[in-house]
């Protein structure tokens, strides 16, 4: 690589193309193309997403992309806040739409008013789908792969409930979601409740799992919110009571989009290259062939393969011959594959093979009759890029430089409101995020004195 890590941005942009997870080519700014390697990789959190919603009880369902004006106009405080971000289709051929289309941002106008046919009564409830869709949205910042596009790979989750506690409780089903991804995906988060003035538009109150990048800025990497009534008011979603009286529908929802590839990328990444969590890498094991004097390597070596291949590992060889060793291991280490098998004359001899992990410096010997191991070498990998990521978190949140550069993290006490919000961003040039939930402790707010919470002040991608 060009770029080391400390020089961040220019990093991240040389290695999602040089490792083949994107094309940022595309004639189109904000929208990119998606290579095998880096759609492999969403596909694989995808999958481990809806395996769990399903297991959750949700539905998968898929909408129509375009949402028509009218869908869209109810007298509502939501469309406000997209009304800068939508794309909109206004013809069909050459004749002009009677009904402009706008291609979803977000799915809530496409949903609610099938819901509202969906649900009758108390026995509809609850209502939980789900979709993996692309979305749209005209972004005018800066845009960048995977952090912020115009063209965005997005999971939504939206359910319908009797009560407001019900809602509640749904929300907390997301939470242990959210802590089974981020395990999965070796990610360290801060729970954020956004302030008043910065939640999602027609929610009650929003959650938004903010993370910390190499460069100290944070990233938004999922949000949860509760909508309470305000959607089903605006949509007429309406169910019946038991006792037959008719009432709103409380609602929620859980967004994720592939903002989770560019913080598995940029958080695990070092100069050499990617590093992938085993449970999303698209290669879980890349068996390297070294050719020697001994014979029969080749048959040796795909022995192997089908071996660990047995273990529902995802396993590949590399045998192009017109590449040395030497070259196949940087290629596949700066591709972020966490477990290289080695072999040549010496593994055939001694039945066995030689492994190395993306995560430490040496190597170890495994019997080819121990091949199981190999599953204790991908969790070691993950345990170690979690304790990793924790600690860079940590260090942030205590001020510390981390990487040789400036945190721009600050946590401060603060109450809720927006005057003391505002007075400590003038005095730390940074953005009020909100009260961290997760960590921090309650006290008396810094500008006022009143009760608050620790609030994380950071520079947002
Ligand atoms: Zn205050």
């Amino acid at each position: 690589m060009e770029y080391s890590k400390k020089n961040f941005s220019e990093w991240y942009n040389e290695i999602v193309e040089l490792s083949e997870l994107t094309d940022k080519r595309y004639p189109i700014k904000g929208m990119n193309v998606w290579m095998p390697y880096g759609y492999d990789l969403m596909k694989n959190i995808d999958e481990i997403i809806r395996r769990r919603f399903k297991e959750d009880d949700f539905g998968e369902v898929m909408f129509p992309a375009l949402i028509s004006k009218t869908m869209f106009e109810v007298e509502f405080e939501h469309i406000k806040g997209f009304e800068k971000e939508l794309f909109w289709i206004t013809k069909g051929g050459r004749e002009s739409l009677e009904d402009d289309l706008a291609m979803r941002p977000t799915s809530e106008a496409a949903m609610y008013p099938m819901f509202r046919l969906w649900i009758r009564d108390h026995s509809d409830l609850p209502l939980r789908v789900f979709q993996i869709v692309q979305v749209w949205r005209y972004e005018t910042k800066h845009t960048r792969p995977f952090m912020r596009s115009r063209d965005i790979h997005f999971i939504e989750c939206h359910t319908a409930h009797e009560t407001y506690d019900d809602a509640e409780k749904q929300l907390e089903i997301y939470r242990n979601q959210w802590n089974y991804f981020t395990h999965i995906l070796c990610i360290p988060y801060l729970e954020v409740e956004r302030p008043e003035w910065d939640k999602f538009p027609g929610a009650v109150y929003t959650r938004a799992f903010d993370t910390i990048m190499p460069s100290g800025r944070t990233l938004q990497i999922g949000t949860i919110h509760q909508y309470g009534q305000n959607f089903a008011k605006n949509y007429e979603v309406k169910f019946a009571r038991e006792d037959g009286e008719s009432d709103f529908v409380y609602q929620t929802t859980f967004g994720m989009s592939e903002r989770l590839v560019a913080a598995v990328i940029s958080i695990h990444g070092d100069d050499i290259g990617l590093i992938i969590p085993p449970y999303i890498a698209p290669i879980q094991v890349i068996i390297v062939p070294i050719p020697g004097k001994e014979p029969g390597l080749h048959e040796y070596a795909q022995s192997i393969l089908t071996k660990i291949t047995e273990f529902g590992i995802r396993v590949k060889m590399d045998d192009r011959d017109s590449y040395t060793p030497g070259y196949k291991y940087n290629y596949w280490e700066m591709k972020g594959v966490p477990i290289r098998v080695e072999i040549g004359d010496r593994e055939i001899t001694e039945r066995t093979i030689t492994v190395k992990k993306r995560t430490a410096k040496g190597r170890s010997k495994v019997s080819i009759d121990h091949i199981e191991e190999m599953k204790v070498f991908l969790d070691d990998v993950a345990q170690t890029l979690r304790e990793r990521s924790l600690k860079i978190l940590e260090d942030n949140l205590n001020g510390l430089k981390i990487q040789q550069q400036e945190s721009q993290i600050v946590t401060k006490i603060l109450c809720y409101r927006k005057e003391c919000a505002d007075a400590m961003e003038t005095e730390t040039g940074l953005t009020m995020m909100g009260h961290i939930i997760n960590k921090g402790k309650n006290g008396k707010c810094e500008v006022c004195g009143n009760d608050g919470r620790t609030s994380l002040f950071s520079r947002p991608y």
